[in-house]
């Protein structure tokens, strides 16, 4: 799929790599060309922020066709859009209530009816180690096990590494996926790549749930947080990011907040070449912008992502409703395009 212009025709695909995107600080971290490196030739080095090449390429270039942050990938990711293509818009909660549901837990009911009807071998998101608050890619095969996982990790967005072990595995046929733009957009553009390997990752993510997102952060947050607020990390039951503020409840149900700006610093630095709000690329968009609290926003994009979510309103484990701010996601969405120049 990738086309390498003549002057790059003898450069290697990781010395392609670093010079449009590792070089200009535009990597954001997804993973995805980690992920599809049959060769084990990639691995990220936390310290550059972006991968490295530590063991000899094949030259396969599946890496350059997974790369969204590859300027001739950008064409397909990139748009003055903020929604983009759907089908319906709802606000969505999950009939279950948890108090660790970053909004309305629509994302860990829609991956409960996924994995409970077999819909999915497995669910890949974002686990937490909640002594220290750092997040980690997890794999959960039982739905009873999502509970433990709801919520944002706002310092991760690097779910497709661990989606290299279950593509290998021929036992998982089909995958549901949460993740950030940057994820989904990667795993887009491998659905239309002609690498025999990339087309097998690819096919088997059956379902992609993006999340809206305004930035991320990298690890070194949590430090800031727990010194601002003056509590260890392990008092720290949840983290949630809007309107100019970091609110943080604490096991014992007091609430801080911090503003936002305050942790400009540990943004992510890829995350600001990010173009996508809204995960255009995903089956279903979820977010907490447009909706009352307590509510996600679904923006229902494929005939995938609708044949789920009626599955789970059907079976009782979502209930919806018409009314999303549409403009107020446009608004925030725009907001982010304008920082990052586009
Ligand atoms: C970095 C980040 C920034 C965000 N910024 C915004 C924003 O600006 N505006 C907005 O409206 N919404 C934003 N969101 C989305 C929002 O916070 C909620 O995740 C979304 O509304 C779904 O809530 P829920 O209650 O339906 O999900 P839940 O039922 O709580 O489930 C969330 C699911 O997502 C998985 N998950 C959490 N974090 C990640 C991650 N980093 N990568 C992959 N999977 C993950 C969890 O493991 C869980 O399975 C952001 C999310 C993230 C991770
Ligand atoms: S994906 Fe292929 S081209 Fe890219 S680094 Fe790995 S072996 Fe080399
Ligand atoms: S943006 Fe993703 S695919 Fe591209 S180099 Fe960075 S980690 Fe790899
Ligand atoms: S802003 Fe969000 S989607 Fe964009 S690169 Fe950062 S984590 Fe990925």
């Amino acid at each position: 799929m990738q086309e390498i212009d003549s002057t790059n025709a003898t450069l290697l695909p990781s010395q392609i790599l670093e010079e449009k995107v590792w070089q200009k600080n535009l990597c954001s971290g997804c993973r995805a060309c980690i992920a599809v490196c049959l060769a084990d030739s990639l691995a990220y080095d936390h310290n550059r922020n972006c991968p490295v090449q530590v063991n000899p390429c094949i030259d396969c270039k599946a890496c350059l066709d997974a790369c969204p942050r590859l300027p001739d990938n950008l064409e397909m990711i990139v748009s003055p859009e903020i929604i983009g293509p759907y089908l319906e818009i709802k606000n969505v909660r999950s009939k279950e209530s948890c108090s660790r549901f970053q909004n309305g837990g629509a994302a860990s009911a829609l991956l409960a009816a996924a994995l409970d009807e077999e819909l999915v071998d497995c669910a890949l998101i974002m686990g937490l180690d909640r002594w220290s608050q750092k997040s980690h890619p997890r794999v959960v095969w039982d739905s009873g096990d999502l509970e433990k996982c709801a919520g944002s990790k706002y310092t991760s967005n690097d779910v497709l590494e661990s989606v290299k072990d279950l593509v290998k595995d021929q036992h998982v046929k089909n995958i549901a996926l949460v993740g950030t733009p940057c994820s989904v957009q990667a795993v887009g553009l491998l659905r239309r790549s002609s690498n025999e390997y990339a087309v097998k990752l690819a096919q088997k993510v059956r379902f992609m749930m993006g999340l809206f997102c305004f930035d991320a952060f990298n690890d070194s947050v949590i430090e800031k947080i727990t010194n601002v607020i003056g509590e260890p990390s392990w008092r720290i039951d949840k983290l949630s990011a809007g309107d100019g503020l970091m609110t943080v409840t604490l096991r014992d149900n007091r609430v801080k907040t911090i503003p936002l700006p305050a942790l400009a610093e540990f943004i992510k630095p890829g995350c600001k070449g990010c173009g996508d709000f809204t995960a255009r690329l995903s089956d279903i968009s979820l977010g907490g912008l447009g909706s009352a609290p307590g509510m996600s926003s679904a923006i229902i994009r494929t005939p995938e992502g609708m044949g789920l979510f009626k599955i789970a309103e059907e079976l009782g484990y979502i209930e919806s409703w018409d009314g999303v701010r549409i403009e107020a996601i446009e608004k925030i969405g725009k907001i982010k395009l304008k920082r990052n120049g586009f």
